[in-house]
């Protein structure tokens, strides 16, 4: 079945339309996929660079405060006298700047000096980590140390400081101002990334300083050795899936490390979250590509079965009609052939012979037509008996059938002992040479025949010829043939009869034909 060209042409049609589905529907959730990546890509690569932006703006209100804190304790000393005006002077600063929680100068004994809060601060700040690191580091830069809960408010917060200095270097004491980590969550709880999405704020040495969702206990904590921080490590920018070390979901991060403060960003969304809609509608195109690639296959298998079956029948029909052409033929042989002498019968003689006239008066060609009939027969009958009188006919027959051999010559049975031969395409003389050959034939066989002069079988035969145009054959004498295609058949036969006549008068085994004087003789 496989080897019929159409069902193979089907199949492979079939098999090409799905794999070409199939590609597309890859191709297109591929790219899907991708767009998806891309879209938030861009989204928490934005949100990052606003959160850095903002922390960015923060610390540089910072940075400013503690420049002018510790300028003015070194121009107006920390002693008891500027107490006061340095007291006024933070709560104006703090008043402005809504993100400052607190503004604190401590001397160089740890001890506060002034405080924007208007109240007493308990307590001696020597033992905090800044305090030690500024007393015994002597550059003017900022320093950034973990939240800490403030001890006197319990709210979180992220000291920011700078050692205040004499020209001559020596320690005066620390400026200090405390970042409200509220106020950062209160901007981030406001960006828009999604149900599960991320911001984590580090100190550049891994302290987690905030992260969204707010969660206390890991505010402060190490994340030195985890994804992200290892990802910052070796760029300052960029986005990537990680595996959080905090709750060990993946997503999808960006991140940067800010230019001039010692903070990282980092923005995320979780992988389930970003390709959620991607997933839902993937499956869709899948499930429309199965059915679609089932319908086909389902209308590829009803093709198949219906050109199988159409096969079967084609191959069926062809055989029954070939069996049924070679009957046919058959049947035509019979019908056309003499049985005892296997030559044309007369049915098929008058049908050559009508075509033959009509193609010889339409090519102007002459038709002859010679009878023979075999001589004193009767008696042969009566002295052998007539089995053997119809081995006689036959023999007589293949005489005839050896020396008619040109194609387009037809030798028939015409009745009884008698026989007929058309020649297209033979003039008189022509034609009365092939009946001496046939009567010379015959005669050489040498079939005894006591009863005849002749003591073997001889035949007697007639020739007559048609040349078109003249309407007679030439020299008949008594020619009066119509140009009719039917009339001249008869015509012609009864002046070939008429010859034969003639032949059997002069005394048998004798061709006759035209006027006569053609004839030829046998002994
Ligand atoms: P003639 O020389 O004048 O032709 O004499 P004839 O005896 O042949 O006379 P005619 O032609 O009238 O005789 C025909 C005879 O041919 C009659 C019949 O006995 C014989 N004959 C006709 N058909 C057959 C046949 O199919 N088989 C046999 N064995 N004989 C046949
Ligand atoms: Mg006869
Ligand atoms: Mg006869």
């Amino acid at each position: 079945m496989l080897r019929h060209p159409a069902i193979r042409l089907v199949i492979l049609a079939t098999a090409l339309s799905c794999l070409a589905l199939a590609g597309f529907a890859a191709w297109f959730i591929w790219s899907a996929r991708q767009a998806q990546i891309h879209q938030t890509e861009a989204a928490t690569s934005n949100v990052a660079r606003l959160v850095g932006a903002q922390v960015d703006a923060a610390m540089k209100t910072a940075g400013m405060a503690l420049t002018d804190m510790a300028e003015r304790a070194k121009h107006d000393g920390t002693g008891p006298g500027s107490r006061e005006r340095m007291r006024s002077h933070l709560a104006e600063l703090a008043r402005g700047t809504p993100e400052l929680y607190g503004l604190f100068l401590y001397g160089a004994d740890g001890e506060w000096v002034a405080t924007s809060l208007g109240r007493h601060v308990p307590g001696n700040n020597a033992d905090r980590a800044y305090f030690q690191y500024h007393r015994t580091h002597t550059d003017r830069g900022i320093h950034v140390a973990a939240p800490v809960k403030s001890r006197s408010t319990g709210i979180w917060i992220i000291p920011v400081s700078r050692g205040v200095y004499a020209d001559d270097g020596t320690f005066l004491g620390v400026a200090l101002v405390t970042l409200r980590l509220n106020f950062f969550e209160r901007i981030y709880d406001e960006l828009n990334i999604g149900r599960t999405g991320t911001v984590l704020l580090m100190l550049s040495d891994g302290t987690v300083v905030y992260r969204r969702p707010f969660d206390e206990k890991v505010i402060g904590s190490d994340l030195s050795g985890g994804a992200i921080y290892n990802e910052l490590r070796r760029r300052s920018i960029g986005s990537t899936f990680l595996v959080a070390k905090v709750d060990k979901v993946e997503r999808l991060y960006s991140y940067r490390r800010l230019h001039d403060f010692p903070f990282l960003v980092a923005v995320g969304q979780t992988k389930e979250e970003l390709l959620g809609n991607w997933k839902r509608s993937s499956m869709l195109v899948g499930v429309a590509v199965l059915l679609i690639s089932a319908m086909l296959a389902a209308f590829a298998t009803k093709l198949i079965r219906r050109i199988a079956v159409q096969d079967r029948l084609d191959r069926k029909l062809r055989m029954y009609s070939e069996e049924l052409e070679k009957h046919n033929v058959g049947l035509r042989q019979l019908a056309d052939t003499d049985k005892l002498t296997q030559l044309a019968n007369r049915r098929r003689f008058d049908e050559v012979l009508e075509a033959e006239l009509k193609r010889a008066q339409r090519g102007g060609t002459p038709l002859s037509l010679i009878i023979m009939d075999l001589d004193y027969f009767k008696q042969f009958n009566d002295r052998y008996g007539h089995l053997a009188g119809d081995t006689c006919l036959q023999r007589a027959a293949s005489v005839l059938s050896a020396q008619v051999s040109r194609a387009g010559d037809l030798a028939a049975r015409y009745g009884g002992e008698e026989f007929a031969i058309i020649v297209p395409n033979t003039g008189e003389e022509g034609a009365i040479a092939v009946a001496e050959r046939i009567r010379a034939g015959l005669q050489a066989l040498r079939i005894p025949h006591q009863p005849s002069p002749a003591r073997v079988v001889t035949a007697s035969l007639g020739v007559a010829t048609l040349y078109p145009g003249t309407g007679t054959g030439t020299g008949t004498g008594t020619g009066t043939g119509t140009a009719t295609g039917t009339a001249t058949a008869v015509e012609l036969i009864e002046r070939a009869d008429r010859h034969l006549y003639d032949a059997k008068q002069a005394g048998r085994n004798q061709v006759r034909g035209g006027g006569g004087d053609a004839a030829a003789h046998g002994t």
